[in-house]
């Protein structure tokens, strides 16, 4: 028998193509969509657990990113028909209250693998258990459906190669589902609520102009996700060179940048794995469209390995609990780095565009993750931590998992520190993109630029930065940094 009136809690499933939860609660005579801003999810927290520190938990960027998503896929529910409440307070408290009101049958629900996810749904699941509602749970998240890996989730191999071996031979992807088919929603019993601001969130608004030069404006929601995703594919044809091009640290075109659409849900893998297939039919099969795929195999690959080791990952010794590394905690030399003020350009720029956009390129990550972690051996979840706060695209899993296999306490043995100077003059050789965030820089000759340190002091002169005054003198000797890790 169909139930007469669902509830959809949406999570990070904003959207409406290939959304299990929303076409599932279409077989109920009347469907009522909820967001809810969980106020725990901003402003400032300690981190848990030992070791703690404090952090902002989502910065301006993913704040803005959230907020342009939730109205999208409101407006995109209104065009049919349809409503989708929002409010801001805990779920546990509004999904019940609101399944009440509509005497809801069933409630559905993105099931997400990450520990604090899973905390807050299990607190709305026995609010609906007292309620006597049953929660209908869908796994939306990833490329690969849980419930087709190969093996238990609990069994796969913490080495990316063979899980990628595994899933790529043993398993399929599933079509992604057409739109939901909407019937209007109860929104009366409940008034549909309005979209916080930044400040409603304790959130600091957006200063525009500095977003202005970063690779893009990632403006969220659905429309826009699938607007990026036909925009880098069949407009501008630019998925046949992915694989040579991936490394680009300016402009748009250079990788997918689908990540913050694919985080918040926007967009489904799935149906971005269609898209490349379509591609491979239409204009070109090669390396480089295998290649996106292989990196949304890696962001599975990070989406089960949370599902399998959970909050070891927040450890400071890492899922392998490693207890040979001496963390330090310095905060002086930690905010240095967070500022994109520790006189390496090659990590200040990468910090100084996160701080203005919250996007960085895969390469910019790893060098500035890298050099906190390695280099100055800092605690390297204080780093994650400012990541989660800054990046408009941030994933618990993507983050922390990369952040622990840089810092060489997640999934791989081998350290995997960086050769910040080889990797600047190798993707950067001409210094446009230190120039570009560090002005500061810009009469360097490029031979330099990756080391203003060298600079006699008639150069600096002539080049118009003086060491220490204009630009940082490097805060740590990035070579004797280097021979400890040897
Ligand atoms: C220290 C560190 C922290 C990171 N934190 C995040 C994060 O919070 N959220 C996030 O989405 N990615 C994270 N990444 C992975 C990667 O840097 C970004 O996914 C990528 O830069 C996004 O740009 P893009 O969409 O153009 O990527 P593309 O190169 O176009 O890749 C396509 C998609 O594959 C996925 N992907 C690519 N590389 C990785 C990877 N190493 N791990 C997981 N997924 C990947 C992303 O969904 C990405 O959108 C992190 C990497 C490092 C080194």
């Amino acid at each position: 028998m169909a139930d007469d009136t669902a509830v959809v809690w949406v999570r990070r499933d904003l959207r409406l193509h290939d959304n299990e939860a929303l076409v599932d609660a279409c077989a109920a005579d009347a469907v009522l969509p909820v967001y809810v801003f969980d106020p725990r999810e901003y402003g400032d927290r300690a981190f848990g657990g030992r070791d703690s520190f404090r952090f902002e938990k989502t910065g301006r960027h993913r704040a803005r990113f959230r907020r342009e998503a939730v109205a999208d896929l409101r407006a995109r529910l209104r065009e049919r028909g349809s409503e989708l409440v929002v409010r801001h307070e805990r779920p546990e408290v509004v999904v019940p209250a609101v399944a009440e009101a509509v005497d809801a049958d069933v409630v559905h629900v993105q099931t997400l693998p990450t520990p604090e996810e899973i905390a807050v749904e299990n607190a709305v699941r026995e609010q609906l258990r007292r309620l006597g509602v049953t929660p209908s749970r869908h796994w939306t998240h990833t490329l690969y459906h849980l419930n087709d890996l190969p093996v238990e989730y609990t069994d796969i191999s913490d080495t990316y190669t063979t899980f990628r071996k595994s899933v790529e031979n043993r398993a399929t992807v599933r079509e992604p589902l057409p739109d939901p088919d909407l019937s209007s929603a109860p929104v009366d019993a409940v008034g549909a609520g309005s979209i916080p601001s930044n400040a409603d969130l304790g959130v600091e608004a957006l200063d525009t102009e500095s977003d202005d030069q970063g690779v893009l404006q990632f403006e969220g929601g659905e429309t826009a996700g699938l607007a990026r995703l036909d925009r880098y594919l069949f407009e501008e044809d630019r998925l046949r060179e992915y694989k040579q091009t991936r490394n680009g640290l300016l402009g748009q075109g250079f990788s997918s940048k689908l990540s913050a659409w694919l985080n918040e849900g926007c967009l489904s893998p799935r149906r971005v794995e269609r898209a490349v297939r379509r591609y491979e039919r239409e204009r070109v099969s090669n390396d480089s469209t295998y290649w996106l795929l292989f990196e949304l195999v890696w962001r599975d690959f990070f989406q089960f390995q949370f599902a399998k080791h959970g909050t070891d990952f927040f450890r400071r010794g890492g899922i392998r609990g490693r207890d040979d590394i001496d963390w330090r905690d310095d905060d002086e030399q930690f905010e240095r780095w967070a500022a994109g003020e520790t006189g390496i350009p090659f990590v200040d720029a990468a910090m100084r565009e996160l701080n203005a956009t919250g996007y960085q390129s895969n390469r910019a990550r790893q060098n500035a993750a890298s050099f906190l972690a390695n280099n100055l051996r800092i605690d390297w979840r204080r780093g994650a931590a400012y990541f989660e706060t800054q990046l408009v695209d941030y994933d618990p899993a993507s983050n922390y998992g990369n952040w622990a296999y840089i810092a060489g306490v997640g999934n791989d043995s081998r350290d995997r520190y960086f050769d910040i100077l080889k990797q600047a003059s190798t993707y950067d050789g001409a210094g446009e993109y230190v120039t570009h965030w560090i002005p500061e820089l810009s009469d360097v000759p490029p031979e330099a630029v990756h080391e203003p340190w060298t600079l006699t002091e008639a150069e600096q002169a002539e080049y118009g930065v003086q060491l220490g005054v204009d630009y940082p003198a490097p805060m740590i000797d990035l070579e004797e940094s280097y021979r400890k890790l040897r």
